[in-house]
């Protein structure tokens, strides 16, 4: 028991979260002396002391805390410089090094398929990790949102962004649709019917970062004859990448393992 490593996951909700049961699995496949837990964190104050109170290896950060507890790492690595968001920190000794894996995560559903441009709905986290993704990998990228203030840090940045009242699309054609919005948890479209519609007449793939239950926006695009793909298989990758660093082992047999259990709740 002396050498066993401790890992959770932090968030607010979280009792919903998969990640232990993905992680521990893995664990277990390869034969880890590893525990991963649940935390529900009520504020991101103090998460050092907690995180080596806890004697912690690592751990998943989940909403809301992707952007606070950057603070809390002494190092920041790889893509969520630019995102400014982490959901993953290693401890290395005594410090603590953050990265996002949601990105990759997201990019590894769609790097063999070829697409040049794409359309992500909406300017929140989620969109923010999309876009840099889409963008390292030279994947044009036009954002829409419904409300402005959110556009703001993208349009620092560099993106091309509209409001989706004001967005003219039947001057675009995109090969990749993205709804990185949250109307599909609450089973409504994040743009018209209509103008989904003529989006979907030229594009190709339609992705829906919301998983678990069937969405409108995918039954669309799916009525359009568009490839459709939801957010588990993005849950999973991000898993697999964030199992990769705490463990110092190769994606493939993490991989593997986690991919046997991934459709059994
Ligand atoms: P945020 O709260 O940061 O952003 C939400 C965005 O959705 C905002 O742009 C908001 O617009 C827009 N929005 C909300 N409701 C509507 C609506 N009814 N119509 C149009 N736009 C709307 O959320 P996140 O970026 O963190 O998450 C977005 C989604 O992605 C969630 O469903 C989440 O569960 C999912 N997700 C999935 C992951 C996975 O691994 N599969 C990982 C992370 C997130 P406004 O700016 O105007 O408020």
């Amino acid at each position: 028991m002396a050498n066993l490593r401790l890992y959770a996951v932090f968030g607010n909700p979280i009792a919903h979260s998969k990640s232990p049961l993905l992680h521990n699995y893995v664990f277990y496949k390869l034969g880890i002396d590893a525990r991963y837990i649940r935390y529900h964190l009520e504020t991101s104050d103090n998460f050092r002391d907690l995180f080596f109170n806890l004697n912690l290896s690592g751990a998943n950060i989940t909403l809301p805390f992707k952007e606070s507890l950057i603070e809390s790492c002494d190092e920041i690595r790889g893509i969520a410089k630019e995102i400014n968001a982490i959901n993953t920190i290693v401890r290395e000794d005594s410090k603590l090094i953050g990265y996002n894996t949601d990105a990759t995560g997201f990019y590894q559903n769609i790097f063999k398929f070829n697409i040049k441009n794409a359309l992500i709905i909406g300017a929140g986290g989620s969109a923010k990790a999309i876009a840099y993704i889409l963008k390292e990998n030279n994947i044009k990228v036009s954002i829409i949102n419904r409300s402005e203030p959110n556009l703001k840090d993208f349009r620092i940045r560099g993106f091309e962004c509209h409001l989706s009242s004001e967005f003219k699309y039947q001057d675009y054609q995109f090969d990749l649709v993205v709804n990185a919005t949250s109307s599909s948890i609450n089973n409504v479209l994040p743009l018209s019917p209509s103008m989904l519609e003529s989006i979907f007449r030229d594009s190709k793939i339609a992705f829906d970062l919301m998983y678990g239950k069937e969405c409108k926006f995918l039954e669309l695009a799916k009525k359009s004859n568009l490839r459709v793909i939801d957010g588990s298989k993005m849950l999973l990758y991000q898993a697999i990448f964030a199992s990769s660093l705490f463990l110092n082992i190769n994606n493939e047999k993490i991989s593997k393992a986690m991919s046997e259990i991934y459709n059994t709740d």
